[in-house]
């Protein structure tokens, strides 16, 4: 198979496709190891000094790995790399859903973007390569927002990966999000895209790669089996790791009042087995066993009409036990606020536990 790259210059509004060469599949499987070395490349080829994360010379590379869209378990993901506002080295971020296996199926693996568009623009890759389409009607909008005005207008086969206002403002730990469910939510990489006016990438392409032969459908069989025969596969397929907050409150090791604890008293409460009660249907990533997300309403109460997506493990802890917010509701909502601003709910929970830590210590 083939393995090719598309390069988007949004300086110069040029994009092009070129063959991977062989050597760099091999070495580096495609993924975070591949991204890193093609943004290495391109860095050099360009930049002898240090690129700093809103650089129009940044890049931002994204690739699928050899498994994405093949049917293997929990194969449906990509990855995304670019110097991150936050460290000012390489950032890393992991996307589910349906953005990888759609790239995959236009005959691309690997998508490198430089530069920086002179007004807010969103890119269309498709069967024919990429165009660059004005995006100031979209700019402001939540990614929710962005989604539905977007897909208005697209063939029914395409994937959404926006950015909220947190990205377009340069939030160092801004995401980038692809429907209710999927994030590539650290290091900032929503801020990266903010920084080169890009408020969406919409991939159209097919759902499914081409079938596969009878040696590969028996080993994804062999592979699906052990994951659905693994021991903590009930717990992952019904809560995702949500349900981890109790035990890891057990253990004495939840980061509890921005780590001036080590138990919580509301862990019971904002575990993911308190929270069964608001999911409507469980969601997963193409051909993927675990089916490890969930979609959730608010029926009543304060945060009565919150719709979205249940949150993970890392999640809950940080916006619930490290604020000392124990309301499962509360959590909730704030956890699809975060996704609809475009914020990493790791980072920003995180950042809210701190300064209510700098705040009751005057
Ligand atoms: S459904 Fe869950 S476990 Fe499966 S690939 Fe998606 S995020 Fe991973």
């Amino acid at each position: 198979m083939a393995y090719t790259r598309l390069d988007i210059d949004l300086t110069t509004g040029v994009s092009q496709k070129e063959a991977l060469p062989d050597e760099l599949i091999c070495r580096y499987l495609g993924g975070r190891g591949l991204n890193a070395r093609l943004i290495h490349d391109t860095l050099q080829k360009t930049h002898t000094d240090q690129v700093s994360a809103f650089d129009p010379a940044n890049v931002i590379a994204m690739s699928c790995g050899l498994l994405t869209g093949t049917g293997a378990p929990s194969g449906a993901r990509m990855h995304l790399n670019t110097i991150s506002p936050l460290t000012d080295i390489l950032g890393s971020s992991n996307i589910g859903g349906d953005a990888g296996t759609r790239l995959r199926s236009l005959g691309v693996f690997t998508v490198v973007i430089t530069g920086q568009a002179e007004h807010p623009v969103w890119i269309h890759l498709h069967q024919d390569g990429a165009d660059i389409h004005p995006a100031g009607h979209l700019w402001g909008l939540s990614t929710g927002e962005t989604e539905l005005a977007l897909q208005k207008d697209l063939p029914g086969d395409s994937t959404v990966m926006s950015i909220g206002p947190a990205g377009e403002n340069r939030c160092a730990f801004a995401c980038i999000m692809s429907g209710n469910h999927h994030a590539a939510g650290r290091t900032g990489i929503g801020a990266v895209m903010g920084a080169k006016r890009i408020k969406a990438v919409v991939i159209t392409g097919k759902k499914k790669l081409p079938k596969l032969d009878i040696a590969q459908k028996a080993t994804v069989r062999v592979f699906t089996r052990k994951i659905m025969k693994a021991p903590l596969y009930p717990v992952f397929s019904k809560l995702s790791n949500s349900g981890f907050v109790i035990p890891i409150d057990e253990k004495g090791m939840l980061s509890t009042r921005n780590y001036s604890d080590i138990t919580f008293e509301g862990a019971k409460k904002v575990d993911g087995s308190a929270m069964m009660k608001y999911v409507q249907k469980s969601v997963t990533c193409p051909k993927c066993p675990v089916h490890c997300k969930a979609d959730i309403k608010i029926s009543e109460g304060r945060y009565r009409g919150t719709t979205g997506a249940r949150p993970d493990l890392e999640p809950i802890i940080a916006l619930g036990p490290k604020c000392g917010l124990d309301d499962p509701e509360a959590v909730l909502y704030l956890h699809n606020l975060c996704n609809r601003l475009g914020l990493d709910v790791i980072s920003a929970g995180s950042t809210a536990a701190f300064a209510m830590d700098l705040f009751n210590r005057g």
